[in-house]
This record gives C-alpha cells, sequence and structure tokens, in this order.
C-alpha cells in the first residue's frame, strides 16, 4: 500500500513507526541541518531519522521553514518535524553537546580527524549514553564552512564513487542514521573509553578553547595574524581526545595559573 500524505499533527502511527525502540542513547542523538535551501529535504531527513528510531531534529537557520513540501515529504515523520527545533547558528543547535561530528561530501585542505559511517555512529553512539551528541549535515549547494568544521571534532565521509560523492542530504542522514540504529542495537562502543566524568559538552569545550586562546596571546606564545590556522590545529588535537569534564576543569585550572603567573612577573 502507498504511503499517504499526512499532516500536521504529532504521534500517531506512521507505517515505519519506531516508537517501540529502545536502543540506548539514540534518543540523545541530535540531528542538525544547517542552512537547508530545499523544506523537501528536511521532511525526508525527518522521514529518514523516524525510520531509524532517531527523533531529535534541530534546523539552523532554513532557507524556506515551515514549509509545505517539509510536511509532504516527510510521510508519516510529522512527530519528528513537529519537534524540530530551528536555531539562528550552528553553536545554539549545539548547546550542550558532547561529542560533535560533521558530514561532508569532500575532503578538506585541513585534515580533521576523519571517522567512517560506522566508527562515527560507534563514536556517537558510546558518548550519547552520557548526554546529548550531534551529526552536523551542511547545504545542498556548499556543505558546511571550516569555521562550522571547527565547531566539531570529526568528520565524517560516506564512501562513494571518485569523482561523485555528493549525496542528497536527507539520503546522507538516511545512511548515518542506519549506521546509529546498527551501533545502538548492537551495542558497538559500550565497551572501553568508561571515564569516572561526563564528557565535557560543546559550550565547555568552546569556553575552554577561548580561555587557551587568551593565554596564548597574553603570554606571547600566539599571534592571532599569524599562523592563523593555529587554533584550528589546536581544535583538532584536543578533538581527537574526547574531553571529560574532570579534564576540562583541569585545563582551565593549569590556564588560570598561568595567567596568575604572567600577571605577578614569576
Ligand atoms: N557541494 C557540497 C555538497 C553538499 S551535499 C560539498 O561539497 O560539501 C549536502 C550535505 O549532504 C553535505 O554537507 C553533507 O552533510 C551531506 N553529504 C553529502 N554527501 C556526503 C558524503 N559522501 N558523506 C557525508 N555526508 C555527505
Amino acid at each position: 500500500m502507498r504511503l499517504r500524505r499526512r499532516r500536521g499533527r504529532a504521534g500517531g502511527t506512521g507505517i515505519c513507526d519506531n516508537a517501540g525502540v529502545d536502543a540506548p542513547g539514540l534518543a540523545n542523538v541530535r540531528i542538525v541541518l544547517v542552512g537547508t535551501t530545499h523544506p523537501g529535504n528536511i521532511g525526508a531527513a525527518a522521514r529518514a531519522m523516524k525510520t531509524m528510531g532517531l527523533s531529535t531534529l534541530a534546523l539552523v537557520a532554513p532557507a524556506r521553514y515551515p514549509a509545505p513540501e517539509a510536511w509532504a515529504m516527510a510521510s508519516g515523520a510529522d512527530d519528528v518535524l513537529a519537534a524540530a527545533r530551528v536555531h539562528a547558528t550552528l553553536p545554539q543547535a549545539l548547546a550542550g553537546c558532547a561529542s560533535v561530528v560533521a558530514t561532508s561530501a569532500r575532503q578538506r585542505s585541513i585534515p580533521w580527524p576523519c571517522l567512517s559511517p560506522r566508527a562515527c555512529a560507534s563514536t556517537l553512539i558510546a558518548a550519547a549514553r552520557h548526554g546529548p551528541v550531534a551529526l552536523v549535515f551542511g547545504r545542498e549547494q556548499t556543505g558546511l564552512s571550516n569555521a562550522e568544521l571547527d565547531l566539531c571534532q570529526a568528520l565524517v565521509r560516506i564512501p562513494t564513487v571518485a569523482g561523485f560523492s555528493s549525496l542528497n542530504v536527507a539520503a546522507a542522514v538516511q545512511i548515518l542514521s542506519y549506521e546509529l540504529y546498527a551501533a545502538a542495537l548492537g551495542g558497538a562502543g559500550a565497551e572501553g573509553c568508561e571515564s569516572d566524568s561526563p564528557p565535557a559538552t560543546a559550550d565547555q569545550v568552546e569556553r575552554f578553547y577561548a580561555h587557551l586562546e587568551q593565554v596564548m596571546i597574553s603570554t606571547g606564545f600566539h599571534d592571532p595574524e599569524k599562523p592563523r590556522r593555529l587554533m584550528r590545529r589546536l581544535r583538532r588535537l584536543f578533538g581527537r581526545t574526547a574531553l571529560d569534564q574532570h579534564e576540562v576543569q583541569i585545563l582551565r585550572g593549569l590556564l588560570a595559573a598561568m595567567e596568575q603567573s604572567v600577571r605577578g612577573g614569576r
């Protein structure tokens, strides 16, 4: 039987209803769509998510939303769409998230740590056991900017044939949602990486980077105009370590002590 277009009310019984799925971690995974141009893609992404038990959708400055095409393409995932939150900026959409992974159709000139879809899913699901995590998708034409990638700790690229690497954004959401679902059901990533402190949130890590940059400047180690990429490289370095909250506290304490020492001329 063909799916009928359903509009409006949240909830209900979509054909692909995963309401009964209880896969640990999935509820903490936020799918973030940045600057989506076609509202139909937002609906198609919501549908893709719902088939895989995901329900938290965040939209950053969508070009046109709400829009009837979104509801049409959601095709039964109206509840996911109805609950989607719209944000003006990416940092707002990432608030509270410990692990943030960006998706990209192409290789970047600065090599961010690159994960396979499977490794990305297992990393995110492991972190999602402790709190919110995010997977970020870019604009249909231009993807994500480098400044947006700076807010993410790693990058995931879905392997494709050479020379035609760009999937429709909702198709990319579908593939990565499937990997997240499989990782959550299989308990992938559950072993190891146990820490006595929860993972640091994106806001805590951002404040650490701001503090680090300020201390590097005040000690004369860093001229922000030269080399401009230093902060990006340091973000990459710390991004690989998956800092926990206690570790961020230690680093902030160290930076504060250095500031005091510089001020006291010691
Ligand atoms: N010309 C753009 C293509 C963007 S496609 C670029 O080069 O970045 C729109 C979005 O879909 C991307 O930002 C990414 O979020 C997702 N996407 C498309 N193809 C992908 C792939 N092979 N791997 C991972 N994400 C992909």
